[in-house]
């Protein structure tokens, strides 16, 4: 195995297979190295579908091996720190990678011990999260077996993968109880570090309106500090409008909890993080992911501090601009390519239905088809649960679309 290469790739997820493929396909002989300690390959988005009892959560794993690019090597390891001056990194194994460019997307990191007793809970005691590979298909034991009572969903103040998340499977798990009977008899809060249902005024204005058919209790402004799961209690805080800390609880009979979420550790104690950020992201320019400091790193996708929401649809759009300004770099050419923040939040609102919201870095609708994306469509939920899966194996990840 070679030392050295021209790019160096860390994390052989999304963003760092279909750079890699994306590269390849534009200049095949260039050396690429992908630094991936992973055997799988998770097709992430489904797992609110897995949770819905819509999708086989088997269908989410592949074998890394089969998608690596012809061209790359798998480096087998995981990078442990940076030496950007050196134009090196090293790995736990105590490996040392020597770069001319370094591409840096090693996703994001679900800081479940940030909830006092939730790692001791998860996957049993009803509480589930579809923020895990394991316990996705949990979520919808307990949606299917619910006959009534208290259920819980929950939203960190922190950036997540994929905004939308926490609250698609609240709304797919309210519709399957109504169409069951059970909603009458339940009582469903959404508990959030946020400030609003949704970002973006259009599509909010759709979601509070979902909110409203199934009588949700929102709570914002909380943040989760503990779980107890044998006793079914959460505990969250937030300030009132006096500025006074609030706490408060509640007994639950099933908790979808989405953890807080940050930069992997190692980044956020590298050179290469945002120093303004205590989040650890990784500091580019937002408009063509070259990093601020370090010219011959790039970074995009969950662990860049682009301020986009953080999804697969985003990184279809980083990508791109972000491998021409690479090459760019390495042929010592200009580029004019440009990222305007572009995202994508497919949002179901029943089993059947859903809203595809896409928009930018101004915030505002920024939409791919020529009818209106705020209003929940079958035929959305058709692109969620069949051709995005199909685009993502085939045409994505191959570095195609
Ligand atoms: C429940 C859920 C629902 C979602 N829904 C949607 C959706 O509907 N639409 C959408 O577009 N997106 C959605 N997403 C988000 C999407 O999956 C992510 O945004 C995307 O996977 C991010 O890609 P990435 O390459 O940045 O990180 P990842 O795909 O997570 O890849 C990071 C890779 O880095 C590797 N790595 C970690 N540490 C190291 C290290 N030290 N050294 C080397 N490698 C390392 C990891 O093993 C991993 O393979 C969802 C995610 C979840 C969890």
């Amino acid at each position: 195995m070679k030392r050295k290469y021209q790019v160096l790739i860390v994390g052989g997820g999304n963003a760092g297979l279909s750079t890699a493929a994306q590269l390849l396909r534009k200049e095949r002989a260039l050396s690429v190295g992908i630094i991936e300690p992973s055997e799988k390959h998770y097709y992430q988005p489904a797992w609110t579908l897995v949770g819905a009892g819509e999708f086989d959560v088997r269908d989410t794993e592949k074998a890394e091996q089969d998608y690596i690019p012809e061209g790359a090597d798998w480096i087998r390891d995981a990078v442990d720190s940076f030496q950007p001056e050196q134009n090196q990194v090293t790995c736990r194994s105590g490996a040392v990678y020597t770069y001319d460019a370094l591409v840096v997307v090693p996703g994001i990191q679900l800081d479940w011990s940030k909830i006092k007793g939730l790692r001791e809970t998860l996957g049993q005691n009803n509480v589930t999260s579809n923020y895990a590979y394991q316990t996705a298909p949990y979520t919808w034991e307990l949606i299917k077996n619910f006959k009534g009572g208290v259920a819980v969903f929950t939203n960190p103040p922190t950036p997540v993968k994929c905004g939308g998340a926490p609250q698609k499977i609240m709304y797919l798990a309210c519709d399957y109880w109504q169409k069951n009977g059970v909603l009458d008899k339940t009582e469903v809060h959404f508990v959030s570090g946020g400030t609003i249902i949704f970002g973006v005024k259009e599509f909010a204005k759709t979601l509070e309106g979902v909110v409203k058919r199934y009588r949700i209790k929102t709570h914002f402004h909380q943040t989760i500090t503990e779980i107890d799961g044998p006793n079914h209690t959460l505990y969250f805080e937030g300030k009132d409008p006096d500025g006074s800390l609030v706490k408060q609880s509640l007994t639950f009979d099933m908790a979808h909890i989405t953890p807080p979420q940050s930069a992997p550790d190692f980044i956020k104690s590298s050179p290469l993080a945002d120093p303004t950020q205590h989040l650890g992201w990784v500091e580019v320019n937002k408009f063509t992911f070259q990093h601020s400091r370090f010219f011959n790193i790039f970074a995009c996708g969950d662990v860049s501090n682009a301020p986009t929401s953080k999804t697969g649809a985003a990184i279809r759009k980083q990508a791109p601009v972000m491998v021409e300004h690479l090459l760019a770099f390495l042929q010592k050419t200009p580029s004019n390519a440009q990222y305007d923040g572009y995202t994508a939040c497919p949002i179901p609102t029943e089993y059947g239905k859903l809203m595809l919201a896409e928009f930018d870095y101004s915030n505002k609708p920024k939409m791919t088809f020529p009818f209106d994306q705020t209003v929940p469509r079958w035929t959305m939920w058709l692109l969620k649960k069949y051709v995005l899966p199909w685009l993502y194996w085939h045409r994505i990840l191959t570095g195609k679309a």
